[in-house]
């Protein structure tokens, strides 16, 4: 039987997270520093571990069926690759930025000068989209001292906090990109291959489901119990236990994680008591 071909971040910022997510996905693997591949104990995969900059090439040209890297560098090396998931890790921006001290009215304050970045495709399409003549001064790394070395007006780099820019006094002007980790994939990847990457991505939905999801419950006077149906209405509905104590109902749902404090604000103004929130291990939603 073929097995999954699937690469990631050898060492990186990436890493630790597409380990975690394939063990979250129940995928069981030894990993020792100096091997390139591993197979999966339990479920029909082959990891490899290279540098992230080679994922969307070796994925074009299926050495790796899928692979797990940033959305900006499958944007940069522009490969004949599919991005088949979002992944909702390793969140940042690409932006240009400029020394503190320059003013700044709008994109056009780059014409006709000079910008550094390890990014040059991305950052020459935009350009071209804008009308704007400027040139790309192509750096390996540390990006973010060319102004002050005096290789370049502006930056064009990667930014999660935007500290380092501060430390090297330039400010971010302009965001040209959002990226987050991403699931690629082989366009022309086997029906049997197709199976499986079927049922990893069933798996990845059920943990950042689960992630973006917690477990509620509280006790509340049946008086409130409509009310509180509608601010937690749960995966179908709610489930309602009577209290021993009359007049009272135990209620169980689901909330999610970005509307949490704001439902328990509600909760409690209406009158919701002991309230514990639990974090979910998996959460399949197969309707
Ligand atoms: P490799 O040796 O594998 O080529 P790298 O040095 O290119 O590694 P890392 O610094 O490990 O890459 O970053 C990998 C990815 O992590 C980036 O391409 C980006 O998608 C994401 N990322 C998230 N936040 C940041 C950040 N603050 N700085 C750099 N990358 C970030
Ligand atoms: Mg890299």
């Amino acid at each position: 039987m073929s097995k999954l071909k699937i690469a990631i971040q050898k060492k990186g910022r990436l890493s630790e997270k597409s380990f975690n997510l394939l063990k979250e996905c129940g995928i069981k693997f030894s990993y020792s520093d100096r091997r390139l591949k591993t197979e999966a104990k339990n479920f029909p995969v082959e990891i490899l571990f290279l540098r992230d900059d080679d994922i969307p090439q070796y994925v074009e040209e299926q050495v790796a069926d899928i692979g797990i890297l940033g959305l900006n560098e499958v944007l940069e090396k522009d490969k004949n690759v599919e991005v088949v998931k979002n992944l909702g890790f390793a969140a940042c921006r690409m932006c240009l930025a400029i020394p503190k001290a320059m003013d700044y009215s709008g994109i056009d304050f780059f014409n006709n000068k000079k910008i550094a970045t390890s990014y040059p495709n991305i950052l020459s399409k935009f350009l071209n989209e804008n009308n704007l003549n400027t040139e790309i001064e192509t750096i390996g790394g540390s990006v973010e001292i060319a102004p002050s070395i005096g290789l370049s007006t502006g930056i064009f780099d990667i930014v999660s906090t935007g500290s380092t820019l501060i430390t090297n006094g330039l400010k971010e002007v302009k965001t040209v990109l959002e990226s987050e980790a991403v699931l690629i994939s082989n366009k022309n990847i086997s029906a049997e291959k197709l199976d499986i990457l079927q049922k990893l991505i069933f798996r990845i939905d059920a943990v950042k489901n689960a992630s973006n999801n917690k477990y509620i419950l509280l006790n509340a006077p049946n008086t409130a119990i409509d009310e509180i149906r509608k601010c937690i209405p749960g995966m179908k509905s709610p489930t309602i236990l009577p209290l021993m104590n009359e007049g009272w109902s135990s209620i169980h749902s689901v909330v999610k994680e970005d509307e949490f404090w704001e439902v328990i604000d509600k909760l409690t103004e209406l009158g919701a008591e002991g309230i514990l929130v639990i974090p979910i291990e998996k959460m399949i939603l197969n309707s």
